[in-house]
């Protein structure tokens, strides 16, 4: 899966390098991680016995600061999907203009079989065995699939124990009593909203008469979903991994959410408690969730789930990916073709990353924001950056990921150049 991500990832990139043009000394440092750790950390089990997991700390590129990524604990984390996932930074930081380079880390593990205090050895010991490799000004950890606040805080910790001085700075997504920032957990969702309300009345879009398809409704899913019904949008479905629900009329999304969390599944909410039968609604498939005649549909929850399969059955106008990487490159040509207007990942999901710069600002200055301070330059950012994408996009007649790849690159360039190119040492 990860040699085809970075494959992936690549395609983009040579679209967008039709239309930018950057110097042979950028285009070979971009093709390789600037530097790969790979780790055993030995962890000291509750039985006694003990356990050797297999770690990663990618710095694929720094020229624009430090590198910045989250940390992923899965099963199927390799130094392959970590390399790709850590390209896949470099290019969201120079997009979003943050004064990051790209990183990203893993450890080989499904965290579900561990106990707590074995999941906290593990974390402690990541960065026992990554400390030399990262620091405030040179490589920041952030949560990532299956790592939490509590584990940020861990490792925050652990690195301060090391470094005998307390680093909040190393690690953001922290609990807020340990220097985390307000508006980070909901952070995600209320950047991919900016993006939408910035782009959609650029279409005559207006949010009455927008319906939309919501997959995947955890921490990103669910926080937009509810963002946008409160604004007025329609969202007319949503699911999770066990499948989803469908109301042409529209969702109660707060009730849904209330009902996923004492229930852990969307597909009962309107049969099982109180609200039983009381709207018209469907129980329907993830599948067929993708392929739902409404205006917008916004993939939440997994990879490479819209491919050359499934995008010729593609009805929505308009695909937010707030998931990482939700279309594959094939599936992009088909959906290009058939007049869909995506809007790509690297940008609708960045408030992430947005306000993980915004936390690191805070740990560094001592003085902390409030949460509409924090919202504030959230919604600076992604609306000026976003408006950004939509000029090149409209200036050189691209769709919007193509465009975000020239803006991203432009900038990586631009900060490569600076330190002196071939042309610059041979005068010319
Ligand atoms: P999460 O684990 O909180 O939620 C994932 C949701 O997807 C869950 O509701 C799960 O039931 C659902 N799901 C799993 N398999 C599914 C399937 N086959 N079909 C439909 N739904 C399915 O994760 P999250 O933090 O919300 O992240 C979701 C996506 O957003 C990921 O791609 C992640 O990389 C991306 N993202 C998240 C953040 C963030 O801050 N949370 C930031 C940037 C990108």
């Amino acid at each position: 899966m990860s040699q085809s991500l970075l494959a992936d990832a690549s395609v983009r990139l040579e679209q967008a390098l039709k239309y930018v043009s950057i110097s042979d000394d950028a285009f070979s440092r971009l093709k390789y991680p600037k530097a790969s750790l790979s780790v055993s950390i030995p962890v000291r089990m509750d039985d006694g016995s003990l356990r050797i997991f297999q770690g990663y700390r990618v710095r694929y590129d720094d020229t624009r600061g430090p590198g910045k990524g989250g940390v992923r604990y899965h099963p199927s984390v390799s130094l392959d999907e970590v390399q790709s996932l850590a390209f896949w930074m470099t290019f969201k930081c120079a997009l979003l203009n943050l004064p990051f380079g790209g990183a990203k880390g893993g450890i080989t593990v499904n965290p579900k079989e561990l106990s707590r205090a074995e999941l906290e050895r593990l974390s402690r010991g990541y960065i026992e065995a990554i400390a030399d490799f990262i620091g405030t000004d040179v490589d920041i950890l952030a949560p990532d699939v299956y790592t939490n606040e509590m584990i940020m805080g861990w490792m925050m910790d652990q690195y301060s124990i090391i470094r005998r001085r307390i680093s909040p700075g190393v690690v953001t997504g922290k609990p807020l009593t340990m220097g985390g920032s307000q508006g980070r957990d909901t952070a995600t969702a209320t950047g991919a909203f900016h993006v939408m309300n910035t782009v959609l009345p650029k279409f005559g879009q207006i949010p009455e008469k927008t319906t939309i398809a919501v997959q995947g409704f955890g921490n990103a899913g669910a926080q937009i979903a509810q963002l946008l019904n409160k604004a007025g949008y329609k969202v007319v479905a949503v699911s999770d991994s066990q499948g989803g629900i469908y109301a042409s009329q529209g969702l109660d999304i707060p009730s849904i959410r209330q009902y996923k969390q004492n229930h852990l599944t969307v597909t009962g909410v309107y049969c099982k408690d109180s609200v039983c039968n009381i709207i018209d609604h469907e129980v329907i498939t993830n599948e067929q969730l993708l392929t739902l005649d409404v205006d917008v549909l916004i993939p939440a929850a997994l990879e490479k789930q819209i491919t050359e399969k499934n995008a010729h059955d593609v009805k929505a106008k308009y695909i937010f990916e707030v998931a990482n990487g939700p279309i594959t490159s094939s599936a992009d040509a088909i959906l290009n073709t058939k007049g869909i207007h995506v809007f790509p990942d690297i940008l609708v999901n960045a408030g992430g990353v947005t306000v993980s710069y915004l936390e690191w600002v805070q740990n560094r200055n001592g003085l902390y924001w409030s949460l509409t301070e924090v919202q504030e330059r959230l919604k600076v950012r992604m609306i000026e950056e976003t408006e950004v994408v939509w000029r090149i996009s409209q200036e050189f007649g691209v769709n919007m990921r193509t465009s975000a790849y020239i803006n991203a690159l432009n900038r990586l360039n631009e900060a490569m150049s600076a330190k002196g190119t071939r042309d610059y040492y041979q005068g010319i």
